[in-house]
């Protein structure tokens, strides 16, 4: 039997096996080899890998994990979970069966990309999610923002540091009382109706069409889809999930853990603001969270 099975193998699934294995920790990593941010050709402010395809940092931090003799790797997906604290049962796609003393459920979240024709093609190249992880390859070129919501409107302040030239399109979505003054005010252009295609080669945009028929030049978009957890098996399990404004995520404790007794979560899975490197430290939390409740402290 595992000490831990992790379900995921990306930047939080990793960071806690690492943390794990390195206590002499029996772990197994189930892993679809799919990480959120695969669609950008470079992530960016991971130190020592700026700059660096997502799947190479992945790659790296799997040969990392799989140099300790106690770490396994099983490229498949976990579709069903069982069982309590001690004993639990991992279900695998091919039928296979694990079981473990703990889970850590680090198998993130999904972005729901918008219908709209060419959007999926551009995203993670000059449609974003975050200028902090790709403004500054877009920075000085004619940016919009694409209203979701009122959580978007911070962008609006914090894009002036990437671009002079903002457009806030409300894709027809109705702006809170009071804000487009605002927004106008700072410089900023407002534009209503709803977006129909963004057109591009290759992913590079060059253009937003309207729905009535008006083009409007842009070089990036910043939007911010909805996200939903990758997989349902926290569900299985009845872990508790609170909302933030993009989507739910797990209630984790100071150590990681889930409402369900010996069930870890870690990374996008488990909190509102999903950066590599928050992956990563919710990775450490949650691996050593874990590997200190297998110890007994009597
Ligand atoms: C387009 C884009 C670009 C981004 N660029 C950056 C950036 O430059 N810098 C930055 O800091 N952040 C960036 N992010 C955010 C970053 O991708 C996430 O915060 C990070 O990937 C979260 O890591 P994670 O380990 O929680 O989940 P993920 O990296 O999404 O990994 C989840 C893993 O679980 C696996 N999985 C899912 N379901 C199952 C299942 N049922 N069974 C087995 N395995 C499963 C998946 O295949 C995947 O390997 C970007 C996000 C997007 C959308």
């Amino acid at each position: 039997m595992d000490d831990a099975i992790i379900i995921g193998g990306s930047f939080a699934g990793l960071t806690a096996a690492m943390h794990l294995v390195r206590a002499r920790r029996r772990v197994t990593l189930v892993d679809t080899g799919q990480p959120r941010n695969r669609y950008a050709a470079a992530a960016h402010n991971v130190l020592g890998f700026d700059g660096v395809p997502p799947l190479d940092i992945r790659r790296a931090g799997l040969a990392n994990v799989l140099a300790y003799p106690t770490a396994r790797h099983v490229a498949a997906e976990a579709v069903g979970i069982g069982g309590v604290r001690d004993d639990f049962v991992v279900r695998l796609a091919g039928g296979e069966s694990l079981v473990g003393r703990r889970i850590i459920l680090a198998y993130g979240v999904a972005d729901q990309l918008p219908a709209i024709p060419g959007f999926a093609e551009c995203w993670g190249k000059t449609v974003i999610h975050c200028p902090y992880c790709h403004g500054y390859e877009v920075a000085g070129g004619r940016l919009g923002l694409l209203y979701s919501s009122p959580a978007s409107l911070h962008a609006t302040v914090l894009l002036r540091d990437w671009t002079d030239t903002l457009t806030l399109f409300t894709n027809g979505l109705d702006l809170p009382d009071g804000v487009e003054a605002r927004i106008k005010a700072r410089g900023n252009g407002v534009l209503e109706g709803r977006v129909a295609a963004f057109l591009h080669e290759a992913g590079r945009l060059r253009a937003v069409r309207m729905e009535s028929g008006r083009e409007v030049g842009l070089d990036a978009m910043l939007a911010h889809p909805r996200v939903l957890p990758s997989a349902r098996l926290h569900e299985d399990l009845g872990a508790e999930t609170l909302e933030a404004p993009l989507g739910p995520y797990l209630k984790v404790d100071d150590e990681g853990q889930t409402t369900v007794p010996g069930v870890f979560a870690a990374g996008d899975l488990a909190g509102p603001r999903h950066s590599i490197n928050g992956a990563m430290h919710g990775g450490m939390i949650a691996g050593v969270g874990c590997h200190r409740s297998l110890l007994d402290w009597s």
